[in-house]
């Protein structure tokens, strides 16, 4: 028995490492995942909050200075106002409203961290590449929109317009790399992955309610054509 397990262990190993995603491969980084999860928590739901009352979707995104995991700018779906004001669009029109009006602000592209609270859709990712961020790390995977969120179109449009199944795009390419927040979070060691996952399920249980308050109120909302 022992033998057999072994062997069917280590094929799936030879066989798999490439299908592995870029956050399976990528280590524990504590540091990182605190930060990205506090940003969550204290800068992005509090405008989420805002902007569901408002009627728009739940997502969110920041961007960050690699160097020291300072924000530069958050951002979330405005989607009542124009369907193309998702989270990451919106986040990426405030950046260069803001440096078009203080060149100070400004902050080269690769030298951006891209985190986005859902996994980007195929407008956002692309939008990411164009861009120029050369990643972006997200907490919620389209299956997380589709099950638990109830929003279902990241996964549609892959497959209706790029024939792609869902996590059939190409998580590592010439533009970025995709990192799954819960990957990275799969890598630490017991105690300190035990206590994030606490965090994201308390992290979830408020975008629930967030999208308890979208699903109710999206009948209103006639800028927003895929509710
Ligand atoms: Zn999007």
């Amino acid at each position: 028995m022992t033998k057999s397990f072994k062997n069917k262990n280590s094929a799936s190993t030879a066989r798999g490492n490439d299908r592995k995603r870029p956050g399976e491969l990528a280590g524990c980084d504590p540091n990182l995942i605190e930060r990205l999860l506090s940003v969550l928590e204290t800068e992005i739901i509090p405008l989420t909050q805002d902007g569901v009352r408002q009627g728009n979707k739940i997502f969110g995104a920041a961007m960050l200075k690699k160097a020291d995991l300072s924000t530069v700018i958050v951002g979330t779906n405005h989607e009542t106002e124009n369907p193309l004001w998702h989270g990451e669009i919106y986040t990426i029109n405030q950046y260069y409203e803001m440096v078009n009006r203080d060149e100070s602000q400004r902050v080269d592209p690769k030298d951006i961290l891209f985190f986005s609270t859902h996994e980007p859709c195929t407008l956002c990712s692309s939008a990411i590449a164009w861009a120029g961020y050369d990643n972006f790390y997200y907490l919620f995977s389209h299956e997380d929109s589709r099950d638990a969120f109830k929003i279902g179109h990241d996964l549609k449009i892959l497959k209706a317009v790029f024939k792609h199944d869902p996590g059939g795009y190409a998580r590592q390419n010439d533009y970025w790399t995709a990192f799954s927040v819960v990957d990275l979070i799969n890598n630490c060691d017991a105690p300190s992955k035990t206590q994030f996952l606490k965090r994201v399920e308390r992290i979830k249980q408020i975008y629930d309610d967030m999208s308890d308050i979208y699903q109710t109120h999206k009948g209103e909302a006639k800028n927003i054509p895929l509710k």
